[in-house]
């Protein structure tokens, strides 16, 4: 029974899982930032320019997190969804 190479390609990379990840976190991380400033507003906090500091360094994370998984997926041809295209 040779299974191995067969799950070989059925198991997803776990460099790409761990990027894709990462750049999942990056994401959630900013949907944070969103809530804590939208918090801040009703709290009267308006001129809160700390959270467009925050919010900007969290959009460069997530643009980097981007790049690496794509990038990954380019060299590595690892690609979880690129099997099929129909029509
Ligand atoms: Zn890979």
């Amino acid at each position: 029974m040779s299974l191995e190479s067969t799950a070989i390609s059925l198991i997803y990379c776990r460099q790409a899982k761990g990027l894709l990840e990462a750049f999942a976190g990056t994401i959630h991380e900013l949907v944070r930032l969103h809530e804590e400033q939208f918090q801040a507003v009703i709290e009267g906090d308006v001129d809160s320019m700390r959270f467009d500091a925050l919010i900007h360094m969290a959009n460069e994370c997530k643009q980097e997190a981007k790049y690496a998984y794509l990038h990954h997926l380019e060299i590595h041809c690892c690609s979880k969804y690129g099997s099929s295209s129909g029509g």
